[in-house]
């Protein structure tokens, strides 16, 4: 087991364009036995900074140490980790057993008897003990992706490296797979680090999420920090399934709270709020709520119109217009208005979201509210 820490790690790619910045200093520590997972949008870096951990990429400028050792000039296979990715090459030659113990055989001096012992260890921890003797062809997507994941297993490495492993998987499996890594991970103990772009991914298995965009990293934390008090429109933006509500609004701060202003409506702003607010009169905001924070309320501030009405069973979606801008909300399954109708709209100060439109940092920090609320489930 170890810790992995990036420092001011920096990668640009020599290409004919002239250099491709994929990664800029980046800091970032995987604590030991973390399952840390990275994600965002296709191109954000992911990919690059799980392949220059493996030793797959060379590295720009800064370091990468595992554990205390920096690894920036070590080859892969002199740095005790095992890559999971997701369409991992079994060799089809291989029975499945032969598969998972072919590493150990090449790289260890263990007896046969030690291998198989690990083997068949890792085969009942993946639920794969009576596919030992099969060959990949036979195997489903979902087996072929547990054989990958023991095979890495069996080499008992001290860096777990996923890279999109559940990809390939149809959407049933993947959340099935999800699970099982997850309980996996909370056997083992061995650090890891995950790449996906799938947010809701990221949210259920993580212990932290680093979220990355053009090559920085956004913000770092756990889901519910990153999900309840996000460091920025991105980030905001980013996680959460419908998307967060974003509304354009101006900051007028006066003598017992604040308005803020959109084209539309007006939102009154308590003065104990405002005081935690860091930004001036006359200020563009950014709001944001999330769709299950907004009520359909006929003495709502807000008037909407509602455009679509998505059902999914557990809830209704309704995608709506305020004014010029697209507005989310999450209602009961028992609510269903009318395409067209208006409906209007409220939402607590206790459950926004303020970030300056210009920086798109927040402005209103929200990391107490949400240990509060955590306080008082307990
Ligand atoms: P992600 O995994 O988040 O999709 P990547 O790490 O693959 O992102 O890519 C980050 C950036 O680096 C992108 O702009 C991508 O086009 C560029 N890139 C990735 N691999 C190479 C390469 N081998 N040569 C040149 N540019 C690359």
């Amino acid at each position: 087991m170890a810790k992995v820490t990036f420092e001011d790690v920096l990668k640009i790619y020599d290409d004919n364009s002239g250099g491709t910045l994929a990664v800029k200093d980046l800091n970032l520590d995987v604590k030991d036995g973390e399952f840390l997972v990275v994600v965002g949008p296709s191109g954000s870096g992911k990919s690059t900074t799980l392949r220059m951990l493996a030793g797959l990429e060379s590295i720009t400028d800064g370091e990468i140490r595992i554990g205390e050792e920096v690894v920036n000039e070590s080859p892969p296979r002199k740095r005790d980790i095992a890559l999971v990715f997701q369409s991992n090459a079994l060799y089809p030659h291989k029975t499945v057993r032969g598969n998972m113990g072919y590493g150990l055989r090449l790289r260890t001096s263990l007896s046969d008897e030690e291998i198989n012992e690990r083997v068949e260890e890792a085969a009942e921890m993946m639920g794969i003990e009576e596919l030992l003797d099969k060959k990949p062809a036979s195997l489903s997507g979902g087996q072929q992706q547990r054989v990958a994941t023991g095979r890495a297993i069996v080499r008992e490495p001290a860096v777990f490296l996923f890279d999109e492993p559940l990809s390939d998987l149809d959407a049933n499996l993947r959340k099935h797979m999800r699970t099982e890594l997850a309980r996996i991970h909370s056997e083992l103990e061995i650090t890891s680090l995950y790449v996906t772009h799938d947010q809701e991914e990221a949210m259920t298995l993580a212990d932290r999420i680093a979220i990355m965009n053009h090559g920085e990293l956004q913000q770092v934390g756990r889901p519910t920090d990153v999900y309840h008090n996000p460091a920025n429109v991105f980030v905001a933006d980013f996680i959460g399934s419908p998307n967060i509500n974003l509304f354009d609004v101006e900051y007028d701060r006066h003598s017992s709270g604040a308005t803020l202003r959109s084209e539309s409506f007006t939102y009154e702003l308590s003065e104990g709020l405002t005081q935690s607010i860091t930004a001036e009169d006359g200020d563009a905001l950014t709001l944001g709520v999330r769709p299950e924070n907004i009520e359909v309320d006929p003495d709502g501030e807000i008037e909407s119109t509602v455009e679509v009405v998505e059902t999914v069973g557990s809830d209704n979606f309704l995608y709506v217009r305020v004014a010029g801008q697209e507005g989310r909300v999450r209602t009961a399954s028992t609510l269903i208005p009318n395409e067209g109708e208006t409906l209007r709209l409220s939402f607590d100060e206790d459950d926004i979201y303020l970030f300056d439109s210009e920086t798109e940092e927040r402005v209103l920090d929200r990391s107490e509210r949400y240990e509060e609320r955590r306080e008082l489930l307990h």
